[in-house]
């Protein structure tokens, strides 16, 4: 297959070390790879900036990109505010003859797998445990009590699909988790 057709998802709960294991892959293979940047409705976060981490655009904008079609999936992953992964995202990516890495929650990796199904691979990345979830959220320091709460309620849900992606990780040791990610996709973009 054509590098360009490929999508590498990498999904999991949020706090469960995805982010860590997708800025290793992209590290590690930056001729090969590149990181597919949503759009999204939240605020930037001090250190984040637009284009690079994500587009920050407003919700008026965001739903006339839903309504020209313009995302391959998009969700609200919490209360209010609105992500998504841009077709033109992809594009940009393949004309650079480039893998997109997309590190997205658990209905949109679905979404993708849906689309792409002969194309994309999906890694979900697992937590050892809610309660170490909940700690490492924590000591992110980037929530307040409600959207901790609201972060571990769904992470415990979206615990339930892990079955659905072609292949787990459990995350308890980082280099270990990044090894096994590593492999897999290396192998991937070999076939
Ligand atoms: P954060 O607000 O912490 O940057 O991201 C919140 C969650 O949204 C994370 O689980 C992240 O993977 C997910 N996310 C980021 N971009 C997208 C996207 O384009 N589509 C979907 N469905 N989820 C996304």
């Amino acid at each position: 297959m054509a590098p360009q057709n490929k999508i590498i998802i990498i999904t999991a709960p949020s706090g469960a070390g995805k982010t860590s294991i997708v800025h290793y892959l992209l590290q590690k293979y930056p001729r090969q790879l590149a990181f597919s940047v949503s759009a999204t409705t939240r605020k930037a976060r001090p250190a984040e900036a637009n284009g690079r981490d994500y587009y920050f655009i407003s919700e008026e904008d965001f739903r006339q990109k839903i309504q020209q079609s313009e995302f391959v999936e998009w969700e609200m992953v919490y209360e209010g505010k609105y992500y998504g992964t841009l077709l033109q995202e992809l594009e940009r990516i393949w004309k650079q003859e480039k893998t997109p890495v997309l590190d997205i929650d658990v209905k949109g990796a679905l979404r993708i797998q849906e689309r792409f199904p002969d194309s994309s691979v999906s890694l979900f990345i697992e937590p050892p445990s809610v309660a170490e979830l909940q700690k490492r959220l924590e000591s992110r320091g980037t929530e307040t009590p409600e959207t901790l709460a609201a972060r571990v309620n769904k992470a415990s849900y979206e615990l339930s699909f892990k079955h659905h992606f072609d292949h787990t990780i459990i995350n308890k040791e980082l280099n270990e988790a990044c090894a096994e990610a590593d492999r897999l996709i290396t192998n991937y973009l070999a076939h």
